[in-house]
């Protein structure tokens, strides 16, 4: 398949996870436990792709100022995500009171939204670069889109909102995803920027999103779950990844 399409393709995936992790809390019929396990695998996973693969190839594709994006795409989502947000933390939003003022709420959701934009734009920057990159990316991106719509959709009901409102939240989260993808398709020559800038998304949802929920878990069954993530990329690297 063309890796445009494969790319629209797999942002269209990618968003409907979102969705479904928001039905998830809005029907609430959900399993906390296993949000976790991807929220641990997803950590892992995400982590070694950026660091093993996305760095590095940003790298080749502009040398060593690639650097200064991957910084910038960290800081970029450390801004909108924890500092202009005055409370937000992956998984269950449990802490009514931190959401007395529903506006709070938004501020959230505007932080996710140029979270998942990114998250399309290093699906369709993987697949510009090559299949193999495309499809990790977009392994990486999956593995936390479930609890990332169920984060947003908890986030809503704290602050007051209606069901319909928490999941209309984790629609927007994919709609962003898909604009990610297509913006990239729209400025394909731009690879060399999108590829080191979503590498230091990638870096921070995994390092600063996820592993800090995974270490509030007690015993190390869920610790151990983020090695598994890792290992689980080099095995399909072992695999798949032709050198
Ligand atoms: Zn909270
Ligand atoms: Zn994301």
């Amino acid at each position: 398949m063309h890796p445009i399409a494969l790319s629209i393709l797999l942002g269209l995936t990618a968003a409907a996870a979102n969705v479904l992790g928001g039905a998830v809390v809005a029907r609430r019929h959900w399993e906390q436990r296993y949000l976790k396990y991807f929220m641990a695998l997803g950590a892992g996973f995400m982590l070694a792709t950026s660091l093993v693969e996305m760095v590095p190839a940003s790298l080749q594709l502009r040398g060593f100022s690639a650097g200064f994006l991957v910084l910038l795409g960290y800081l970029l989502i450390h801004f909108f995500e924890h500092t202009v947000t005055p409370h937000f933390h992956f998984g269950e939003e449990t802490h009514r009171a931190e959401f007395v003022q529903a506006h709070k709420g938004m501020s959230v959701l505007l932080g996710l939204i140029i979270h998942t934009f990114f998250d399309g734009i290093a699906i369709t920057s993987g697949f510009l670069v090559s299949n193999w990159l495309g499809w990790i990316i977009f392994i990486a991106v999956f593995l936390h889109k479930i609890p990332e719509g169920f984060t947003v959709a908890s986030v809503m009901l704290a602050s007051g909102r209606s069901r319909g409102w928490a999941w209309s939240a984790s629609v927007l989260l994919g709609a962003a995803t898909l604009a990610g993808v297509l913006t990239m398709v729209l400025f394909k020559h731009a690879v060399s920027a999108g590829l080191p800038l979503s590498a230091g998304v990638t870096i921070y949802v995994a390092a600063s999103d996820l592993i800090p929920e995974v270490n509030k878990e007690p015993g190390v069954k869920m610790a151990l779950l983020v090695f598994v993530g890792v290992a689980f990329l080099f095995l399909l690297d072992s695999i798949f990844h032709v050198h």
